[in-house]
């Protein structure tokens, strides 16, 4: 913990694999169907820095569910389509310091989701993105995630018909931000598009290069394309330090510094602002959804690389 040697970016990718593959006590996510039959033994990890090199390690092509990592992305979508202001005003942005499905966290708050990286805020984000159906709506969404990736990612049909096969409490969700005002399109709409937007494939490596964007002030350093304004990029990672790994995101502030974001496929993202982000992906989980041996990856690899922001130069 207290040695800040700092290492290459191929040895922290080893380090972030060793940490990982030593972690264990993970399981599945199971309220998804899709998600219980996924590989345990499954783990990889990614860095792309700001500058456009990659590092990776393990099964960095399997391709998994984006799942709720998709919030930080929708949530740049929508801040560049209406403004942060906005965003702040209608969803809300602080930490509910209880777990990601949460209703009470509602019902605490008025109806207001408070964090656009909950589900209550993540639906509520979906539905402030501009366009005239679901089909629309998921076209900007998609087209954003790949601008992120920078190559076209596609949509899992098996994940997102087990998901939306599944998701009453997520529906419930929407219909109770609906009857406070605090969904903004047709709530069945919102959440279809929702769950679409968490069935994407990504790869470690994809996850990597769309921390990176965020890394790079909103330009993506593989394609060299802006994504987001660079104005903007720090309130996207602010929520990610508050709320991005639920009731984790304490012990990950605490323990790695960084802004992060977890997702019950498996991926855990942190970036480090200015300089690059790491991706690790196993499906095991902790109790708050977090992967158990993504987080130790990431951890390792970001403290091998001497990256905790509250630690200073
Ligand atoms: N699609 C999942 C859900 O809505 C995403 C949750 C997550 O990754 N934490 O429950």
């Amino acid at each position: 913990e207290d040695a800040k040697s700092v290492s290459t970016y191929a040895d922290a990718v080893r380090a972030g694999m060793d940490a990982g593959l030593a972690a264990s006590g993970g399981m599945n996510a199971d309220y998804i169907p899709y998600l219980a039959s996924i590989d345990p033994n499954l783990m990889s990890v990614a860095i792309v820095t700001a500058g456009g090199e990659v590092h990776k390690a393990g099964d960095h092509d399997y391709g998994f569910a984006i799942e709720s990592i998709s919030k930080v992305f929708t949530l740049a979508l929508v801040m560049d389509a209406i403004g942060p202001d906005e965003v702040r005003d209608k969803i809300g942005d602080s930490p509910t310091g209880l777990p990601f499905n949460s209703v009470m966290a509602l019902e605490l708050n008025n109806d207001k989701p408070l964090s656009p990286l909950v589900n209550a805020g993540a639906i509520a984000t979906v539905s402030l993105v501009p366009g005239e159906s679901a089909d629309d709506c998921f076209g900007k969404i998609l087209a954003c995630q790949s601008a992120f990736a920078g190559r076209p990612l596609t949509m899992s049909d098996e994940i997102n018909t087990s998901e939306q096969s599944t998701n009453f409490h997520n529906r419930a969700i929407a219909w109770l931000l609906f009857s406070a005002g605090t969904c903004y399109s047709d709530p069945m709409r919102a959440v279809d598009v929702y769950t679409r937007q968490c069935s994407t494939l990504v790869s470690t490596l994809d996850l990597a290069t769309m921390g990176s964007t965020l890394a790079a002030g909103g330009v993506n350093p593989l394609s060299g394309k802006r994504v987001i304004k660079e104005a903007y990029v720090h309130h996207v990672l602010a929520e990610m330090m508050m709320e991005g790994l639920y009731t984790g995101s304490g012990d990950w502030a605490y323990t790695v510094g960084l802004p992060g974001k977890s997702g019950v496929g498996g991926g855990v993202l942190a970036i480090a602002p200015g300089k690059l982000a790491i991706a690790a992906f196993s499906p095991g989980l902790d109790p708050a959804g977090n992967s158990v041996r993504g987080q130790a990856a990431v951890k390792a690899a970001a403290l091998s690389l001497g990256l905790n922001l509250f630690r200073g130069a």
